[in-house]
């Protein structure tokens, strides 16, 4: 079962934003047992994600989180592409045109804008892919969506590092649920990456597990993350490698 990650924003293919987004998703549905098999990254262009959201749909992932391109600018067109990628209309969501105007007239009474009323760029944020349930934004604007669409949980978030992690947190984990699922990390006492290479090989054909090797340069230590459903089967890994000659001590990030 497998989830993937679209991060959409001309920042981050010029290199101005560095991707935190698709870190921070990442580590979380890694967190709740979700393989992350891909992390797409397209500009603020419609065909541009529409195309990259077909495609991802294509693989059949079960999960796919979708951030940036929310607000209300020209070039905030996420929930438009996804919904013609869904071949939905964009409908508006009574709910959030609500909670919409509440945050505006308390930013104008706490003295921030000079206007609550709900021109264009805010009411856009209104409108949603027909059938979205809405996803609370606690921390900003725009609503992000939950869509069911073909057995892919679709979840649209805002590209605000501090409004996508609110949202993650407190509307998508816990519609994912938790799965079955460890990861262990450990430093692997061997200098050379090339010769635990043939070690690991026989220990995934062995074991039902993945590793990740992550080498530090030369030096003492090798780095390696085993994931597995169950303790057991990291220790199957540990003892086989301990048995050829590999010690291995916990790896504390
Ligand atoms: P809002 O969150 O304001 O409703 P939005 O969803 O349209 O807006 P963007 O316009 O895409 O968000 O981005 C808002 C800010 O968040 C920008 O400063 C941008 O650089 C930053 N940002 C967007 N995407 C990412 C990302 N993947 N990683 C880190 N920062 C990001
Ligand atoms: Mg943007």
């Amino acid at each position: 079962m497998f989830a993937e990650i679209l991060t959409i924003g001309d920042e981050l293919l010029s290199g101005n934003t560095v991707d935190s987004n698709a870190a921070f998703i990442a580590s979380k549905l890694t967190e709740r047992g979700y393989w992350v098999r891909r992390i797409t990254t397209v500009g603020d262009d419609v065909e541009e994600i529409k195309v990259a959201v077909m495609e991802i749909l294509g693989r059949k992932p079960e999960v796919l989180v979708i951030s940036g391109g929310l607000g209300p600018t020209h070039d905030d067109v996420t929930m438009l592409a996804v919904a013609e990628a869904l071949e939905r209309k964009l409908v508006q969501c009574e709910e959030c045109l609500e909670r919409i105007k509440v945050f505006y007239e308390k930013l104008y009474r706490e003295g921030y804008i000079d206007d609550p009323n709900l021109n264009e760029g805010r009411r856009k944020m209104t409108y949603l892919p027909e059938g979205a349930e809405p996803l609370e934004n606690t921390e900003g604007a725009a609503p992000g969506a939950f869509i069911e669409h073909d057995g892919v949980k679709i979840f649209v978030l805002p590209g605000m590092p501090r409004e996508m992690k609110a949202m993650l947190e407190k509307e998508v984990l816990p519609r994912l649920g938790k799965r079955k699922f460890v990861q262990r990390k450990f430093l692997a006492e061997i200098t050379d990456e090339s010769k635990l290479a043939p070690l690991l090989k026989e220990a995934l054909e062995e074991f039902n597990v993945r590793i990740h090797s992550s080498p530090k340069g030369f030096g003492k230590y090798i780095g390696l993350i085993i994931f597995a459903e169950d303790e057991k089967e990291v220790d199957k890994v540990t003892q086989f490698l301990n048995d050829r000659g590999i010690s291995l001590e916990p790896w504390k990030l």
